[in-house]
């Protein structure tokens, strides 16, 4: 019988933890955005298995902002669906219960997710990227949901262009 190796010869491979691998995931689902705006991407996980997935876009069958620009209000890109919103309708469609789950982000969310987010049932929400909304945290808090910064270092994205000075 040939040999395949024995442990001795196997060099020490660093694993990323469930959050690095989790975190790398979202960052990669975010390349899907259509918005000008910001990249932001979102998976939904319940024990360590990933249930839905989303990127901030338009609705089906709209333009994208890709091809017509973003549509503003007031500082704001109105016209996509957030990442948070699309990975939690994503479950509505196929049936998944998100009960208890957690949701990785690339941007803290803003309060308007903060409260899908609440009444999806997840129960933590780590992100990397900052993002100006204190209402979220402040609701998410109250709702006793874990809220977990994550340092994806020089991988952290860049919040939407002017909505740290757009007050
Ligand atoms: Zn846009
Ligand atoms: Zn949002």
């Amino acid at each position: 019988m040939q040999e395949i190796g024995s442990l001795e010869q196997v060099k020490p491979r660093v694993r990323p933890s469930w959050d690095e691998y989790f975190m790398s995931i979202a960052l990669d689902v975010s390349t899907r955005s259509t918005c000008l705006r910001a990249q932001v991407g979102a998976i939904i996980v319940k024990d360590r298995r990933i249930l839905t997935t989303g990127y901030n876009g338009a609705p089906k069958g709209l333009p994208h902002c890709l091809d017509e620009g973003c549509e503003m209000v007031n500082g704001h890109c109105v016209r996509t669906l957030h990442a948070e919103q699309n990975a939690i309708m994503q479950a509505a469609l196929y049936g998944v219960s998100l009960d208890g789950g957690a949701i990785f982000i690339t941007h803290q969310p803003c309060h308007t997710c903060a409260k899908m987010i609440i009444n999806a049932g997840l129960t933590r929400v780590v992100f990397a990227g900052k993002y100006p909304d204190e209402l979220a945290v402040k609701y998410l808090d109250l709702a006793g949901i874990r809220l977990d910064p994550f340092d994806l270092g020089d991988r952290t994205p860049a919040p939407p262009p002017s909505v740290f000075d757009s007050k």
